[in-house]
Formats: structure tokens, C-alpha cells, sequence
């Protein structure tokens, strides 16, 4: 019999000490039936306090393409923290980093670096409001943008926002936060005739990862591009998880829309505090010490977290297999699942995109598309096949919103277990009657 009172024990006194015991809700595991405690990771597996190994599919929500402590990433770190791991001041390394990034991603004429995606889009808005003149941002519903007050109500992951009073966002931030379907070009044009005039900012995903993965559909950024450009506000792509998941020069280089600015966190940093934000040299030229909008941090562009992505650039300009590698195993377990499913006789549409792999318990002949189709998902239904993959050895993220990230460290035998966990998971599900 699996003892499981260590985990058990820790999660009593992180209920305790913690507030909710997390320091981010979802980590309780609340539509899930309760949270896995982490003892360590390495690779592509965790083990969790009670000593059970786990292929990881969570991957700490998207920041390790490489998979857990990957050795460019950890190697010598002691010599790179005795150069100093904070100055206060700008340092070469922080320069080369953002020519670098440039250098991937042209439409970052100019960039800043911070510590979060939350920090990096809470800037960009700023400097959206600036450059305009103008408050209000239009966003979609289901995307996520992080914990600011305008990147909550109806968006996507674990937020929950349960409208403006009780979730602590004043109303003022509400009425100029406009929320319209994802996809979906008429609902965006009937928001732009009541508020095109005083919108700074379109903010969207431009592959969604916070609502299942749901791709935009043809012609849908061309015209967010076409309709900031007539009412005069500025178009944020959010690549925080897009950004060299999907390549190196993000999903911007392969739909071809240049956004006026863009936020990246999550990869760029290797599993560090490390994101940036930035775009076109005269919107930005509005951050002082140039122009009159202050954004800074104490610990923005330290040397420690750069040199992790300079370390972790390294490793995907130098092996440029290593993405095509991910995006043939993410088509393996797209694959395994989709024949899983159908042995189950199950109708739920597999979605797979380089290396991000995802299925709602939602049957249809077609993928969802928007944040009102991903809440026809079945969440009882998730968090019964999450708990038995979780006996099979296999971790999922504890919400349906979330996706199956994979790493670099995943092989083929891991892809090809988590295929078999499934299979024998759905089985004991259909048995039960669950789906
Ligand atoms: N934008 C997107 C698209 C995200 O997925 C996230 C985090 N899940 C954020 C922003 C916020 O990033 P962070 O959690 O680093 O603040």
C-alpha cells in the first residue's frame, strides 16, 4: 500500500504557514482534489515528498524547455555567482542579452528586462496608455496575462477572478478593461465601436496556452494588426509562453504579424526570475530616463538570471534539432493519445503544437476556440483522469485550463508510458462510467 502521510503532513503545514498554502493558487490543486508536494526534479520527472517519480508534464507551467536542472543550466553556477549576482548597474552581459533577443525577435527595437511575465505586461499596458494617451485595454477572455489588476476578470488559467469588489480590482480598472471572445472579429469590432476611441491597447496570446491550447484562426491576428492600426491603439502579443517554445523568434516570426510590443518571460529565463518586455524604439522611447513613464526593479537584468539565458540561448542556437526533436515527440503523444481515446471510443479533438500537447474532456469534431467553448469542458472528468495518471506515475496539471508541456529531457519511453497510463486510465474511467 502507497504511504502517502508525508505528503500529507507537509501539505497540513503549508496550510498553516502559507496563505491557502501556496505562493500561487493553483498549486493547491483545488479541481483536482488536492496538490502533489514536490521533494526534487531532475530531467523529466519530479518526486514528490512521499518518493514517488513522476514524468512530469506540468514542467513548472511552461519555463523548462530543457527539463528539470538541466546541466547548461546548472553547471559552474558558483563561478557565475562569485562575478557578483546583482549590481545596480548596467552591465555588458544585460546589453548583449537584449541584442541577442533582437537578433531572434526584430520587432524588439528596444528592451527591457524584468522579473515576472506579470512584471513584464504590467509595463507594456503602461507604456500602451502612454504612448496614446488614451486608458482602456480590449483582452480576451480566457488569455492570462498575469496577477495585475487589468489582467484579471474572465481571464484564462486558475485566475478566477470573481468580478471586480470581491476580487480586489478597483472598478475604474474594470470599466476600462474590455473583455471579447478569442477568434471571434465581430465581438472585437462591436467593442471598438463603443470604445475605439479610448483604447490604448489589443493584448492577446497569439497562440492561447491559458485555456487549453487554442490556435487563433487565419486571419484572426491579421485583423487585431488591421483594426489597432484604424483606431489608433498599439497591438501586445503576449508570447510569455509562446516565446521560444514555439521557436526562436516566437509565434510573431511564424504567423508574420509584427505587434507594436511584445512581453517574454517563462523560457527566456530557464526556470530563473527572468522576462522582458519590449518593441518599437518610439513606443518605447517613453520609458524615462527618455520619456515620463517610470518602470524599474532593484533586481531587473541582474547578471545571475542573464547569464542563464545566455547559457540556455546557447544551447537552442547551438543544436538546431533540439526544437524539431520536441515538436516530433509532442506529434508522438499527440498521436498515442488520440488512438488511446478512440480505443475508448472517445470524441475529444488532441491538439498538438511543437512541443505543447493538449485534450478537453469536451466531445466535438472540432477543437474549441474560445474561452466560452473551453468551459463545456467536463472538469469532474479531468480530475479523475488526473488522479489516475497520477497513480500511474504521471503528473499532470491540477486544472483543464492548463496544457501537457513537454522538455527536452523527455524520451520516447516516457511519451510511450504516459501513452499507456492513459490508455488503462480512460479504460478504468469508461468502466466507471466517468466518461
Ligand atoms: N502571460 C502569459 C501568457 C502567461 O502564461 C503567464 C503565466 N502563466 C503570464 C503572462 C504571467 O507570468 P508570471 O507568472 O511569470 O508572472
Amino acid at each position: 500500500m502507497l504511504d502517502l502521510t508525508r505528503g500529507a503532513d507537509l501539505w497540513r503545514r503549508a496550510s498553516s504557514v502559507l496563505a491557502g498554502g501556496v505562493d500561487s493558487p493553483v498549486r493547491a490543486g483545488k479541481p483536482v482534489g488536492g496538490p502533489v508536494m514536490v521533494r526534487e526534479a531532475s530531467g523529466a520527472y519530479v518526486i514528490d515528498a512521499d518518493g514517488r517519480r513522476l514524468v512530469d508534464y506540468l514542467m513548472a507551467y511552461g519555463p523548462l524547455l530543457l527539463g528539470h536542472a538541466h546541466p547548461a543550466l546548472t553547471r559552474d553556477l558558483d563561478r557565475a555567482a562569485a562575478r557578483g549576482t546583482l549590481y545596480g548597474c548596467t552591465h555588458e552581459e544585460e546589453v548583449r542579452l537584449a541584442e541577442r533577443l533582437r537578433g531572434h525577435m526584430p520587432s524588439l527595437e528596444r528592451i527591457r528586462f524584468t522579473n515576472s511575465g506579470t512584471e513584464s505586461v504590467m509595463s507594456a499596458i503602461r507604456v500602451a496608455r502612454a504612448f496614446t494617451g488614451r486608458d482602456a485595454v480590449l483582452r480576451f477572455a480566457g488569455n492570462y496575462h498575469g496577477h495585475f489588476d487589468q489582467a484579471l476578470l474572465d481571464a484564462g488559467a486558475s485566475a478566477n477572478a470573481a468580478g471586480a469588489g470581491p476580487s480586489g480590482i478597483p472598478a475604474g480598472v474594470a470599466r476600462d478593461t474590455i473583455v471579447c471572445r478569442y477568434n471571434d472579429l465581430d465581438h472585437v469590432d462591436e467593442a471598438l465601436r463603443a470604445h475605439g476611441a479610448r483604447l490604448a491597447a489589443i493584448m492577446v496570446e497569439p497562440v492561447v496556452g491559458n485555456m487549453g491550447l487554442v490556435h487563433p484562426l487565419p486571419g484572426f491576428l491579421e485583423g487585431l494588426r488591421r483594426r489597432t492600426e484604424r483606431v489608433g491603439a498599439l497591438l501586445i502579443f503576449d508570447e510569455v509562453i509562446t516565446g521560444f517554445r514555439l521557436g526562436l523568434g516566437g509565434a510573431q516570426a511564424r504567423c508574420g504579424v509584427m505587434p507594436d510590443l511584445t512581453t517574454l518571460g517563462k523560457v527566456l529565463g530557464g526556470g530563473y526570475p527572468l522576462a522582458a518586455f519590449g518593441g518599437r524604439a518610439e513606443v518605447m522611447a517613453v520609458l524615462a530616463p527618455e520619456g515620463s513613464v517610470f518602470q524599474g526593479g532593484t533586481l531587473s537584468g541582474n547578471p545571475f538570471c542573464v547569464e542563464i539565458a545566455h547559457r540556455l540561448l546557447d544551447v537552442l542556437e547551438g543544436d538546431s534539432g533540439l526544437l524539431p526533436r520536441m515538436r516530433a515527440l509532442g506529434e508522438r503523444l499527440a498521436e498515442g493519445l488520440r488512438s488511446a481515446l478512440r480505443a475508448c471510443d472517445l470524441r475529444y479533438p488532441v491538439v498538438h503544437d511543437e512541443s505543447i500537447v493538449d485534450f478537453m474532456f469536451r466531445c466535438s469534431d472540432r477543437p474549441h476556440r474560445n474561452y466560452d467553448e473551453a468551459k463545456q469542458g467536463d472538469a469532474a472528468a479531468y480530475a479523475a483522469f488526473y488522479q489516475e495518471m497520477l497513480a500511474e506515475g504521471v503528473l499532470l496539471a491540477p486544472s483543464q485550463n492548463e496544457v501537457m508541456f513537454l522538455s527536452a529531457a523527455h524520451a520516447e519511453e516516457d511519451v510511450d508510458r504516459t501513452v499507456l497510463a492513459a490508455r488503462s486510465a480512460l479504460a478504468r474511467m469508461r468502466e466507471r462510467g466517468v466518461v
